[in-house]
């Protein structure tokens, strides 16, 4: 039979509505035999996440030596949840028994990942299915790596014998059984481990939105949903701000050629976004999406005869390097080089830098031009297709808006621009309203 995995997010395991909910979907389909859950996540826009919770438990251990009055609030809200859904389930004892593995372990990864391991524990019970913890089947090294061919060969084995289970996404264990975290929103990475070792048909990862949109809805209104994404498409937008998925999920998945269909729990009728391979949608022949973000520098360097002077970049490149300073892109002309950079990448160093350019390459001028902000149009549609780049100058033209900077990466399928940031906004409607 085929096997689906299903992942759901913090707000799909808020409260016991919600849970319910998430319960419905996987009864709904009998595929969905291994699922993974998140903590609990924000019920309403000002409430605070179970995993923030934790970490507060943590500080309050290290600044006072007690987290007691941080623990009740998280006591509560299994508390109530547990309450409505699995009043059989001795909630209280698992609730002990984590606030004094707390106090025993004292690690910030243990206290961190405790939310996801009683909202398994309540999941699994809710469902009837088997509780398998993450910490035997998720493997890290001493030293916190994540190890993946020890977790690949943990995970067949322990699921060809479990026909039905709730695995705790975000955390696993080393050897000598210490909990390690992956980073946040890293539930999306178990979900993704687990469809790759079992080779399932389909990862589903569950959400509080309709998949990827065109556009971010905070600058266009109402823009379009993405129905299909391919890998690489994603890894672009996501690059550039649409955080619906947590980039390290990808890897496994695309090893393992499994699609990945982000769904929104609240809306389980509509389709989403399905991440695939390969493109095979209609929509070949348009743009996929538009992302940005803000925040960004060009180092501007300008000499005479550059392009003959073998090594320049280089030695540009190496001055980064001495500093740690990585770059986002390098366009070149005859006679200039400019790297964009993050300005959090170069924030209280630029002077120091600029110095140790002029030292190294000696150029005629080199300044740093802040206040940039990059903008990607992503399409393997775009691809081969002549007067993209064109329709894109225009509309940014029309809407009076001067393109900084612009490159075409040689698959064809992005082309970024960097734009004045009080440009930005009006430069993704723009774009968007061109390629609509
Ligand atoms: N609960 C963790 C977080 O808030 C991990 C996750 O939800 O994926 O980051």
């Amino acid at each position: 039979m085929k096997i689906k995995v299903a992942k759901f997010g913090g707000t799909s395991m808020a409260d016991a509505q919600a849970i319910t909910r998430s319960a419905d979907i996987v009864k709904a389909d009998p595929a969905r035999r291994y699922v993974v859950v998140s903590a609990p996540g924000k019920r309403f826009s000002q409430d605070i996440k179970v995993t923030d919770l934790l970490y507060e438990c943590y500080h309050k251990l290290e600044m006072d030596g007690n987290f007691d009055s941080s623990f009740e609030k998280i006591r509560e809200r299994f508390m109530v949840i547990a309450d409505e859904l699995r009043p059989d389930l001795d909630m209280e004892a698992c609730l002990d028994e984590v606030r004094e593995g707390m106090y025993k372990y004292g690690s910030i990864e243990y206290f961190a990942s405790r939310g996801e391991y009683l909202s398994g524990r309540i999941m699994a019970a809710h469902l009837g299915f088997a509780f398998v913890d993450a910490s035997e089947v998720i493997v890290f090294t001493a030293g916190g790596e994540f190890d993946a061919a020890s977790t690949r060969a943990k995970l067949k084995k322990k699921l060809s014998g479990v026909k039905y289970a709730v695995i705790p996404g975000f955390y696993g264990a080393d050897e000598s059984g210490l909990i390690h975290t992956f980073s946040r929103g890293g539930s999306d990475i178990t979900g993704a481990l687990i469809a790759e070792a079992i080779n399932a048909e389909l990862y589903e990862n569950w959400t509080d939105v309709n998949g990827f949109l065109t556009a971010d809805p905070r600058i266009v209104e109402h823009p379009a949903g993405i129905k299909e994404l391919s890998y690489r498409e994603l890894r672009e937008l996501a690059y550039m701000g649409a955080n619906v998925l947590h980039p390290e999920s990808i890897f496994p998945v695309r090893a393992g050629g499994i699609p990945i269909n982000i769904r929104n729990t609240f809306e389980p009728d509509n389709k989403g976004t399905m991440i695939v391979p390969e493109i095979t949608d209609s929509r070949k022949g348009t743009i996929t999406g538009v992302a940005g973000k803000k925040g960004y520098s060009i180092i501007y360097i300008e000499k005479s005869m550059m392009n003959s002077e073998i090594g320049f970049a280089r030695k540009v490149l190496s001055v980064l390097e001495y500093y740690n300073i990585g770059f986002e892109h390098m366009p070149s002309g005859i006679d200039t080089l400019s790297i964009v950079v993050a300005d959090s990448e170069i924030a209280g160093r630029e002077s120091v830098l600029l110095d140790k350019i002029q030292k190294t390459v000696n150029p005629d001028h080199v300044d740093i031009k802040n206040g940039i902000s990059l903008i990607a149009t992503v399409g393997h549609g775009m691809s081969f297709k002549p007067g993209t780049a064109a329709k894109l100058c225009t509309a940014l033209a029309t809407a009076g808006v001067n393109i900084r900077m612009i490159d075409q990466g040689s698959s064809e399928m992005n082309i970024i621009v960097g734009v004045a940031t009080e440009d930005y906004e009006k430069a993704v409607r723009a774009i968007y309203k061109e390629f609509e």
